[in-house]
Order: structure tokens, then C-alpha cells, then sequence
């Protein structure tokens, strides 16, 4: 038996797990500490009744024979395609067909899978700072080369720090697959419409595919924003769009998310393909539950939740910005990226945060290269927690 030797290739370290050893040692020699955990971005708040009844409700319905539900279809059942056609699509004036609709058990999932439509000799192209599981992905796959001074060697990265205000350069090499993630995790910054369809024009351009992942979609609120790339002409016969209720409804436990795969793109027979024949469905309670983000009631609900954290991340940018620090992000998204203080790299900084106020961020260098110098800080906490981290910032 031969084994994917690519797995040997990733890295050992992984930057939520050393977050987690010096958080460990922290706590082991301050065993009194009120730690503030700002690092992982995860959320906090509960679900709101209305889905969380629904959920009830689909259970209930397990349990009686005429309600029974066996295996469901594996691209999703049809309430929830049509919910998510209705209610994330056509008000943007973008038309869908259900068949292009793929419903997940998260953005996590489907942004790994669908490394498997391509062949292994693509090129990949990822933003700097980047989400890690793009990379890894890819790593697996045997598209990324070799580790070479902090990068791979066959990946182009796009980097994007203050000095380019965040928006990407398009690519020098002519990349077969693009993951864009926009509200960008870590950086929380965001794409005009202009500067999208300029990632539109050469992807049909140099025949690429976009993966648009915007698992932070619903923390927008720029009119100059696009909430989707189908509202960049072109972007049906380029871009496959993934999203989550992770963030948008709390659904981090529960699980669901979906993938839009346009006809257009000549991918979207292939992906119904593997997902038929690899994937089991998403669980019937979970997309009972996503179908209820869309009653009012649901729509109210999440709207508090996601309202309640974007407070936090407003009043973190105002009070930051305040004290003097460059902060970017924390408008359309729920992170904060802070450039450290007089040049300090990321690790320092950490530490300094974590020793002097006890707060724990995470390093910008562990999204990548052009990191370093940042640390990204999250908004999930509650209020007074996030207040309690601004005063002691302040003392610092
Ligand atoms: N994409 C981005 C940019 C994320 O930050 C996350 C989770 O934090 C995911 C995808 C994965 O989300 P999910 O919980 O839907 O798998």
C-alpha cells in the first residue's frame, strides 16, 4: 500500500494549536487569571427560539409514521434550496436555478471537496494573510509544490497588507483555481463591486474559476459592497460561490451551509456528480433549522445576534482607533485587524497581550507571510467582555 505522501508535506504546526499551548502555559503559571479569549472565531450568542423550535419540530416529526422522513436527497432538500434562492438571491436580482443550489454541512466541507473537480496539475492562487484550509487543501491534493521558506512553491500568493489597502493585486501567473474570501477572513476588509468585476474580467479572461467564499456575507453593510459575486456580470460562467449559516445564524454545532455551482460553469454536473456518490446529505433537523433563518421571526433573530456583535466590533475600531492604533476591518465583518505597535512582530505582540492584559488574540503571521505585524482580534464575546478588553488595553 502505497499513502498520499502530500500529508507528510503539511507543516506540523498548526496555529490554533500553538495559540492553545501558550494559552495552556499562561493559565498554568496564573492559575487566577480571567483570560479573554479574542483569538478563535467563534460565536457565542444562543439561537434564536424560532429556529431552534424548528428544529424541535423536525424531530417530532421523525418520531410519528406519517411524518417519517428516510435518506434525503444529497444536493439538499428543495425547501432550503428554494428559501436560499428566495431570500439570498433574488432580491440581489440574481436568478438561480435549484439544481445549481447545493446545500453542505458548512462552508469547511465544500471549500476542501471542491479541490476534487480539478486536476492536479492547476495552479492555485490565495490571498496573503489566507484562511489556511485553501492551502491545505490544495496540499493534499499535490498541487502546491514544496515548502520553501514559509511558502509553497507552485502557490502564487496575493498579498494584501495596508499598503495596498487591502485589495489584492490580479495575479502576475495565469492560475487555473482563485480562492477569494470577501469579508476577507483574517483581514475583516472587503471588495468594492469595481474591484470584484476587475477579479471577474480575468477570470474569463485566462479561463481560472473563482471559489468566492463568503462565510461573512451577512456582516455587511457598505451599499458599495457586493453580497455576492453573481452580482459582478460575468461571474456565473466563472465563480462558485460557498456559504455558511456558521456565522450568519450561530450554526457552528449545528451545521449546514451551501454551495452555488452555475451551470455556466461547466462544473456543476460534475460537482452533483460527487456529491451523489460522496457526500450523505445535510441532516434533515439542520436544514429545518436553516430554513427558519428565513421567517421574520428567524430573520429577526439572527439580525440581533449578528447586530450584537457587530456593536462590539464598532466599538473595539472607534476605542482602538483612539489609543492610536492603525485597525482595519470591523466594519462589514466581525474581525479586527490591529498592525502591532512599533513594529513589534506578531508573536511578541501576542504575548504582550496575553501577559499584560491577559487577552488572547490571534498572531496575523499564522494566516501567512504578509501577516506578520498584525494580530486579528474577534467581536464574538459579549459586551462586557469586549469593554472589559478595551480598558485594558487602555492601561497597557
Ligand atoms: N470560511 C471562512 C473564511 C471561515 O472563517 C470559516 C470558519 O471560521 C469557514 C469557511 C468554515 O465555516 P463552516 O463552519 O461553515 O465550516
Amino acid at each position: 500500500m502505497n499513502i498520499n505522501t502530500n500529508f507528510n508535506k503539511l507543516p506540523d504546526y498548526y496555529l490554533f494549536t500553538e495559540i492553545n499551548n501558550r494559552k495552556k502555559t499562561f493559565e498554568q503559571a496564573h492559575p487566577d487569571a480571567r483570560l479573554i479569549k479574542l483569538g478563535v472565531g467563534d460565536v457565542t450568542l444562543p439561537l434564536p427560539r424560532t429556529i431552534v423550535d424548528a428544529m424541535h419540530q423536525a424531530v417530532e416529526e421523525l418520531a410519528h409514521i406519517e411524518t417519517f422522513r428516510g435518506y434525503g436527497l444529497e444536493q439538499g432538500s428543495r425547501f432550503l434550496r428554494h428559501a436560499v434562492i428566495d431570500n439570498d438571491y433574488k432580491p440581489l436580482g440574481i436568478n438561480l436555478d435549484i439544481d445549481e443550489v447545493f446545500i453542505s454541512d458548512g462552508a469547511g466541507s465544500d471549500l476542501g471537496n471542491l479541490s476534487e473537480l480539478f486536476s492536479t496539475n492547476n495552479r492555485v492562487a490565495v490571498l496573503d494573510p489566507v484562511y489556511p484550509a485553501y492551502i491545505d487543501t490544495n496540499v493534499i491534493a499535490g498541487r502546491a509544490g514544496e515548502w520553501i521558506n514559509g511558502r509553497w512553491s507552485e502557490i502564487e500568493y496575493l498579498p494584501c497588507t495596508a499598503e495596498n489597502n487591502f485589495v489584492p493585486p490580479l495575479p502576475k501567473s495565469k492560475p487555473d483555481i482563485i480562492y477569494l474570501c470577501f469579508p476577507n477572513n483574517p483581514t475583516g476588509t472587503t471588495l468594492s463591486r469595481s474591484q470584484l468585476q476587475d477579479w471577474v474580467n480575468f477570470a474569463i479572461q485566462n479561463h481560472s474559476i473563482i471559489i468566492f467564499d463568503s462565510a461573512y456575507e451577512i456582516f455587511i453593510q457598505d451599499p458599495d459592497v457586493p453580497h455576492s459575486i453573481y452580482e459582478i456580470w460575468g461571474a456565473d460562467q466563472c465563480a462558485i460561490e460557498v456559504r455558511s449559516y456558521s456565522k450568519t445564524a450561530g450554526f457552528t454545532s449545528v451545521r449546514c451551509g451551501y454551495t452555488i455551482v452555475p451551470k455556466a460553469t461547466g462544473l456543476n454536473q460534475m460537482w452533483q456528480r460527487r456529491q451523489c456518490t460522496k457526500y450523505n446529505g445535510t441532516s434533515y433537523i439542520s436544514q429545518r433549522g436553516a430554513q427558519a433563518t428565513y421567517t421574520p421571526q428567524g430573520k429577526a433573530g439572527i439580525m440581533h445576534n449578528i447586530n450584537y456583535y457587530k456593536h462590539n466590533a464598532s466599538l473595539f475600531l472607534d476605542s482602538l482607533r483612539s489609543m492610536g492604533y492603525q485597525v482595519y476591518g470591523g466594519v462589514n465583518s466581525p474581525y479586527l485587524w490591529l498592525r502591532t505597535p512599533d513594529n513589534l512582530d506578531s508573536w511578541t505582540f501576542f504575548d504582550l497581550l496575553l501577559n499584560k492584559c491577559q487577552i488572547l488574540c490571534a498572531p496575523g503571521v499564522g494566516f501567512g507571510k504578509c501577516g506578520e505585524g498584525y494580530v486579528r482580534l474577534s467581536a464574538f464575546a459579549s459586551h462586557e467582555t469586549t469593554q472589559e478588553a478595551i480598558n485594558r488595553i487602555k492601561q497597557m
